[in-house]
């Protein structure tokens, strides 16, 4: 079986099948992070070249089963993932953790990308903690009244960096406290995040605090079977494995 990750879900469930012996399965990274965590079970790192690539990998390998556990917010591949498993006939399970939803004490401004994100800071300078990775920067680059926080497993590219930034290296999860406790040594107005749902220590924080928050919404979810739990796709995988392929 081959898992589709560079989340912690899929990462819980390399951790899962670590202790299965009947299956074999093999866990996919992009290969964005520089050190990714590796998991106790096989693992492969890089690109498969497309829907016609993974298709051919599956081929090649005979995968029997395809878990997508992607982040919410990985939509080339999970695309890709439906299309290969549809052409090499092998059975997908999306897993896939929920949004976020608001909670009493929320300010949340939803939008839709990170170009709106950065129009939503307004005019006026404000100090703006950005918790949205490293690769969705150069927006934020054209709002160069503002000052930025910047936070990142992996130290962004020096050219997408606005003008006024800092910049904290760090892996999450992070707890509601640490997350107070930066906001207010920063200094910080208003933080911009992309609903990846999963550990909320940083939305806690902001209620806590009493600030706003833009919130990059997520566009569709893959279709077919999803789950949010990696001990619904062992059952999932443990179900498809006792039927014959085709079955
Ligand atoms: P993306 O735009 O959906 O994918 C771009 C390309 O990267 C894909 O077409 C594929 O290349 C390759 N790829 C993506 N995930 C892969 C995987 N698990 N194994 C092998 N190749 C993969 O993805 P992205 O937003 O750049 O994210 C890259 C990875 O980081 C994903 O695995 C995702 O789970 C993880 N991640 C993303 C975010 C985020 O906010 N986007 C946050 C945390 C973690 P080919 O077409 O050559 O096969």
């Amino acid at each position: 079986m081959l898992i589709l990750g560079g989340t912690a879900e899929a990462s819980a469930l390399a951790r899962l099948l670590a202790g299965e012996a009947s299956f074999a399965p093999l866990l996919s990274f992009a290969g964005r992070t520089v050190s990714p965590v590796l998991p106790p079970i096989p693992s492969r790192i890089g690109g498969f070249g497309g829907a016609d690539g993974l298709a051919a990998f599956l081929r090649l390998e005979a995968v029997d089963l395809l878990i997508d556990a992607t982040h919410p917010f990985a939509h080339q591949i999970s695309i890709n993932a439906e299309q290969a498993a549809a052409a090499a006939g092998v059975p997908r399970l999306v897993l896939q953790r929920p949004p976020w939803t608001p909670k009493p004490g929320d300010d949340w401004r939803v939008v839709s990308d990170m170009a709106s994100a950065a129009v939503t800071l307004g005019e006026a300078p404000r100090r703006v903690f950005l918790t949205i990775g490293r690769q969705d920067l150069l927006p934020f680059r054209a709002a160069a009244q503002h000052h930025y926080l910047i936070r990142s497993v992996d130290p962004p590219d020096p050219a997408l960096l606005p003008a006024q930034a800092d910049v904290v290296s760090a892996r999450g999860p992070f707890t509601e406290g640490a997350e107070r406790a930066l906001m207010e040594r920063c200094r910080v107005e208003v933080m911009v995040t992309k609903n990846s749902g999963g550990a909320d220590g940083k939305l806690s924080a902001a209620r806590a605090l009493g600030l706003p928050v833009i919130m990059v919404a997520r566009k569709p979810a893959p279709s077919g079977e999803t789950v949010s739990d990696p001990a619904a796709a062992l059952a999932w995988l443990r179900a498809h494995s006792e039927a014959p392929r085709g079955a």
